[in-house]
């Protein structure tokens, strides 16, 4: 009986269950460790349910494409990760609504009260306005005493609820603040991310408009034969010298700028009011800085052959948008990688408006 109920065709349950299946071929075909991690990337891929995700993993599985663990990961990190961590902003957002909804109950409730109080006051001093007898003021005054005892203990609930609600939004608004900026930074360099970096850049070029006489720069940079530094010293080392550059960046530029980390073992930086020569300087300064620096693996102390980067630089040019720009750096940091690597190269000069 089992065989025949587990033999009979269900369409639902069948596409339901081909992203796991795919998913699972997927994790043998590139010998992925089965982590609950790499299972997730690849059946949200299969289940085409994160576009930016799709994109991405897509060119990595197309025909000459490669699906490393470092790979994985990376997305991992980039396309769900991150959209986790968007969900716990609006997830904080949701709370602190709640909380302020709950105040502001609260308030309107004790409002009210303090209105009767009021008219408690206006009708007995009427009361008193004509000539009351003793027993009449008796009265009187036991009423108001018993009115003020009701609304001083309603304050005071009041007082206690507002500084319990005052201390619940304090420590919501502290997590909500925290998780923005875990939201807006990677995690592995503390730099900032990819949708942060893309905000800043459209915010630079918005400047620009408003601002004819502003312009900035962009660089792209790229670890010089990182693969190979991760095949011969470990992922984690690769790790320890992402953090290295990450450090480097955020050391060599200001408020001004914005130092992020773009994807995998890819860097960029926007400098703020910066032209081309300001741009390839700075770049320069950081090759030199990493070419003159002695990895040192933690742990065993061992001396590491150096690391290496390449760079790309753009100005912008008024009126190109976000992506000429990114394009433009990408193609001289090729043309860096091309020639040689662990060099800078600028934009064309004929390029340079
Ligand atoms: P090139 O000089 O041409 O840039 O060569 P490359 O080896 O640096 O470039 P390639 O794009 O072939 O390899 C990049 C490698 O970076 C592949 C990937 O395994 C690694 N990588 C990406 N993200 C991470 C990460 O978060 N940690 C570590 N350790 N490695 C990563
Ligand atoms: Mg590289
Ligand atoms: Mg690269």
């Amino acid at each position: 009986v089992m065989q025949g109920q587990m033999q009979q065709a269900d369409p639902d349950l069948d596409r339901a269950l081909a992203p796991a299946h795919r998913a699972w071929e997927a994790l043998r075909q590139y010998a992925l460790p089965p982590s609950p991690r790499n299972y997730e990337l690849l059946h949200t891929f299969f289940a085409g349910a994160n576009p930016p995700l799709s994109e991405r993993l897509a060119a990595c599985l197309a025909p000459g494409g490669t699906l490393t663990e470092e790979q994985a990961s990376a997305l991992y990190d980039a396309c769900i990760a991150g959209t986790a961590t968007e969900a716990s902003v609006l997830d904080g957002a949701g709370r602190l609504a709640e909380a302020a909804g709950t105040l502001a109950e609260r308030v309107a409730g004790s409002r009210k009260a303090l209105a009767g109080y009021g008219d408690a006051l206006t009708h007995w001093s009427g009361r008193l306005n004509a000539r009351p007898t003793a027993d009449e003021l008796m009265t009187a005054l036991v009423a108001l005493i018993g009115e003020t005892e009701q609304a001083q203990t309603r304050n005071h609930l009041l007082e206690e609820q507002l500084s319990v609600s005052a201390a619940h939004i304090a420590k919501l608004h502290k997590d909500l603040v925290e998780t923005q900026r875990a939201a807006a930074t990677d995690a592995l360099t503390g730099l900032a991310n990819r949708k942060t970096f893309d905000g800043f850049l459209r915010d630079s070029i918005a400047r620009t408009r408003s601002d004819s006489g502003s312009t900035f720069s962009l660089l792209m940079l790229d670890i010089d034969h990182f693969k190979g530094l991760n095949d011969r010293h470990g992922h984690r080392f690769g790790d320890q010298v992402l953090r290295l550059v990450g450090r480097l960046l955020s050391a060599k530029t200001t408020d001004r700028d914005l130092a992020a980390r773009y994807g995998g073992e890819e860097f960029a930086i926007v400098l703020g009011e910066a032209g081309i020569g300001a741009g390839v300087a700075l770049a320069q300064e950081i090759c030199g800085r990493l070419r003159g620096q002695r990895l040192v693996k933690r742990g065993t102390g061992d001396v590491v052959a150096q690391v290496t980067i390449s760079a790309g630089v753009a100005q912008y040019r008024p009126g190109e948008a976000a992506r000429d720009v990114i394009e433009r750096a990408d193609r001289a940091l090729y043309e860096a990688k091309r020639t040689g690597r662990d060099r800078v190269c600028p934009t064309p000069r004929a390029a340079v408006a």
